[in-house]
């Protein structure tokens, strides 16, 4: 099975509780039928304060994504916002992916 959703693709939330949440894909993890997504499903990490050898803090507060599952997100169609993708043979054997509803090369 191939996947429709690859890296740098604009996706929407279609379920979960960031429902409605836009954002890049960061990462596809085939394996773990998992995405991530950036600014979705971030998780808040408190790690110890520790100052880096320029001087600089590190630590603290932090915010990382974690991975929600790819069946819970959809691709964004420019007209029709979140859709079903499919793929479209061109002449000469190309094929390229596209919004099922309106055609559009996605
Ligand atoms: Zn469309």
């Amino acid at each position: 099975m191939s996947l429709k959703i690859k890296k740098g693709d604009q996706v929407e939330v279609i379920a979960g509780k960031d429902l409605g949440a836009q954002g890049r894909v960061l990462q596809v993890l085939p394996r773990k039928q998992k995405v991530l997504v950036e600014g979705v499903n971030e998780v808040t990490r408190h790690e110890r304060v520790r100052v880096n050898r320029r001087g600089g803090q590190e630590g603290g507060i932090t915010h990382k994504e974690a991975p929600i599952s790819l069946s819970n997100v959809a691709l964004v169609c420019p007209t029709d916002g979140p859709t079903r993708a499919g793929y479209r043979i061109e002449e000469g054997g190309t094929k390229v992916r596209v919004c099922r509803r309106c055609g559009t090369e996605l």
